[in-house]
């Protein structure tokens, strides 16, 4: 299969190109289509229009703010880490390179075979946080291998979304997947492997497609990865290495028959750009989704919302023994459906903020 995923069809990559700019003109006659949606959307701050004091704005942004040298740290440390001498890696220890990953705190893993379709086919100039210029840039890397792995954020934060803790936790998950990541890295290095990370500011790969391969979870309604444990409430992150290690194969819980029963999300999605249309992209199985409309909510409230990750149910948790039963049959789901829904309503929304964001008054 040939590379058909492009980082620079994602909304991240289109609302940077800047108006009038060689690289704007290139894409918007490729896609005419896209172009007057996205120009609304154009050069967005996502954090703008927060409805907080500009007090909260100058305490809180900068944790996010502080914060982005530690990534480009991370990934220089990988970058420029010498290769060390090839050691052989025995068959029975491969199987130890997964433990390794959660001990450097990943919460689950899996490996994947690479093929050439699981790469972008060109960078999307996303990557700002490394100083790197490579907009339109094709990408040519080869590993042959990718350790997936994953980490939950915490269901206290993210059952405030849309509110701001949800933020504070997606950058803590952000930070933490690097920081994992730019350990296996070293380590697989260390033993004379390429390894590259891939976290937050710099991907080679789409991390959805990968996490599927490597049986993380299946693909929801909302695109995302939902592991039958964490449910939508996860982040991803990957190493590609030239370290052949046996590979997973994706898992089938039963997912596919859920959504088309539940569809929480869908209705609980405030710019409606979520949708229960399935679509074929690459040989998995996709949902049809607006992204433009998905974002401008985004830019309106300040916040990059996450309501669609905190009113999956296996977001708040399903019994494993339930899931295995709802296989076998569907009914089940109706019932998981409908005690969640008498628990929680259509989601399971705290209004009461976290202490981490409580802001005397000092007046
Ligand atoms: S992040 Fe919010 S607006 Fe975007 S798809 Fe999810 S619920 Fe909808
Ligand atoms: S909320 Fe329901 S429909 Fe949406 S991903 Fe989760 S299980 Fe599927």
């Amino acid at each position: 299969m040939k590379r058909i995923y492009d980082e620079r069809n994602l909304i991240f990559s289109r609302a940077r190109l800047k108006k009038g700019t060689k690289a704007y003109i290139a894409y918007y006659n490729k896609h005419p289509r896209l172009k007057s949606a996205d120009d609304d959307i154009r050069g967005m701050n996502i954090n703008e229009k927060l409805r907080q004091s500009e007090t909260f704005k100058s305490l809180f942004f900068p944790i996010h703010g502080s914060t982005k040298t530690l990534f480009k740290a991370l990934h220089d440390a990988v970058d420029q880490a010498p290769l060390g001498k090839r050691v052989d890696v025995p068959a029975h220890f491969k199987k130890n390179i997964k433990a390794i990953t959660k001990h450097y705190g990943a919460k689950d893993v899996g490996v994947v075979k690479l093929h050439d379709s699981h790469y972008y086919s060109h960078f999307g100039g996303t990557n700002t946080l490394l100083n790197l210029d490579n907009y339109g840039q094709a990408i040519t890397s080869s590993y042959t291998h990718a350790i997936v792995y994953l980490i939950p954020m915490d269901l206290e934060h993210m059952n405030r979304a849309p509110n701001y803790e949800e933020q504070l936790e997606t950058e803590n998950a952000y930070l933490n997947i690097a920081y994992i990541g730019s350990r296996l890295a070293l380590y697989l290095k260390s033993l004379g492997y390429k390894s590259t990370l891939q976290s937050e500011t710099y991907y080679l790969t789409p991390l959805v497609p990968l996490a599927l391969d490597a049986g993380l979870g299946e693909i929801g309604m909302t695109n995302h990865i939902v592991h039958p444990k964490y449910g939508n409430r996860i982040r991803l992150g990957a190493v590609l290495t030239n370290l052949a290690l046996p590979a997973d194969q994706p898992i089938d819980f039963g997912l596919e028959a859920f959504c088309k029963r539940c569809a929480l999300c869908v209705m609980n999605c405030p710019s409606r750009s979520i949708t229960p249309y399935p679509r074929i992209v690459n040989g998995r199985r996709f949902y049809k989704f607006d992204d433009v409309s998905c974002f401008k909510l985004w830019k309106n409230t300040g916040t990059d919302c996450g309501t669609c990750i905190q009113s999956c149910p296996f977001t708040q948790g399903i019994d494993p023994e339930t899931i295995k039963n709802m296989q076998k049959d569907p009914r089940i789901i109706d019932d998981v459906i409908k005690d969640y829904l008498a628990k929680n309503g259509r989601r399971k929304y705290r209004k009461t903020p976290l202490d981490i964001v409580a802001l005397e008054d000092e007046t």
